[in-house]
């Protein structure tokens, strides 16, 4: 079991560090190899995401991903700032399809901005599409109008594109992840005004088939983002395109409370996949030995259950973390009154005696 480690930037670094401590006291046989992404790269290598980084994930069964930028990069050419190293990884490794579990652990239920009966309990699993849609359409620019309401006028534009089998493969990824949680998927749309979402709601119906134990219903997107703070509960597996997902996940992230508690993967038909906190590099608290590392902790769980096949050791992992939650630990972001304020390190070392 091969691991590429990339802790990045800011908090990335002792965050990774971390979850390397707690893999490493699974006491299983992993090879764990570390290389340098984001603006660490392009400091030492000038470029975000070197060629020996590449070949590195390229080779390895799963990435441990920590996080990457910095406002310090924020001048330089699009090519090299730190964030490309994340659309280089997704590219190069296939990576089409992004789960964002959000669970509302029943000890941080206060720390969420919703009425505490909403969302104790919650465990939704949001998939978005990673490769296609109008982040990725052309043609796209600037030009000047032909047409529309202001004809000789400067104006741009994107293209929001989906082929059926781009479509086919992330609904295959949705229904199988629902198999094995409540089996009701969600396909959210905007199939009432976008051509490209009515041909994703026709290829969902049809994939669909396959599956006749799992429930689907399809969703307009706008009445999604109402439902997801209304009723979030009523949700198992949500399954949508990249912009939608994009905006939606971020969304959910937030029932939870923290940002420091969510972990994500992306993975490729083979299997690969790159595990990551689903937030950025924090350099407003990096370095201070405060940031929550829970989320990567949470990231390297779902690596061992989704790509090394290795479920219980994942198990373990989730549970060790609800245990020092129950035991009332808390880095400062998941902080209340009547519990015990820990920093990173701490934190990291009460997960790895909880796995005993
Ligand atoms: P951010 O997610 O880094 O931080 C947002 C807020 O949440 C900050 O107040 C931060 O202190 C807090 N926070 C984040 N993670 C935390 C943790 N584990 N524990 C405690 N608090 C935590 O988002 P931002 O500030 O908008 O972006 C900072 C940098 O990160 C930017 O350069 C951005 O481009 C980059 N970024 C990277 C990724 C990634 O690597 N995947 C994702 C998002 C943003």
């Amino acid at each position: 079991m091969k691991i590429a480690v990339l802790p990045g930037d800011g908090i990335g670094t002792e965050i990774v560090k971390e979850a390397v401590k707690v893999l490493h006291a699974l006491d299983l046989p992993f090879e764990m190899e570390q290389a340098l992404v984001g603006g660490a790269a392009y400091d030492a290598h000038g470029h975000p995401l070197p060629e020996s980084t590449l070949k590195l994930a390229m080779d390895a069964d799963a990435v441990l991903f920590g996080a990457v930028g910095d406002w310090k990069y924020d001048t330089l050419d699009r090519p090299l700032r730190p964030e490309q190293a994340i659309l280089g990884l997704r590219k190069h490794m296939g990576l089409f399809a992004n789960f964002r579990p959000a669970i509302c652990y029943e000890q941080l239920v206060g720390a969420s901005s919703l009425k505490p009966e909403l969302i104790a309990g919650l465990d939704i699993l949001i998939i978005r599409e990673l490769t296609g849609d109008i982040y990725f359409g052309q043609p796209r620019g600037r030009r000047t109008a032909v047409d529309g309401h202001f004809p000789g006028a400067e104006e741009a534009f994107d293209t929001m594109r989906y082929s059926k089998p781009e479509i086919e493969r992330i609904a295959h990824v949705a229904f199988q992840a629902a198999r094995k949680r409540n089996k009701k998927v969600t396909s959210v749309d905007k199939a009432n005004v976008l051509e490209t979402f009515q041909f994703w709601k026709d290829v969902v119906t049809e994939v669909h088939k396959q599956y006749p134990d799992v429930e689907l219903q399809h969703m307009y997107v706008d009445n999604a983002a109402m439902q997801l703070v209304k009723a979030p509960k009523a949700f198992d597996v949500l399954v949508t395109g990249n912009m939608f997902g994009d905006i939606l996940s971020d969304e959910a992230s937030m029932l939870t409370g923290s940002i420091g508690m969510l972990p994500s993967a992306s993975l490729n038909s083979k299997g690969q996949g790159l595990y990551e906190p689903s937030h950025g590099s924090a350099p407003d608290i990096a370095g201070k030995g405060v940031a929550n590392p829970l989320a990567t902790i949470l990231s390297a769980a779902m690596m061992l259950r989704f790509s090394l096949n290795q479920p219980e050791a994942a198990d373990r992992i989730e549970a060790a973390v609800q245990k020092v939650l129950a035991q009332g630990l808390r880095t400062p972001d998941i902080y209340s009154e009547g519990t015990t304020k820990v920093g990173t390190a701490q934190m990291g070392d009460a997960v790895v005696q909880a796995l005993a």
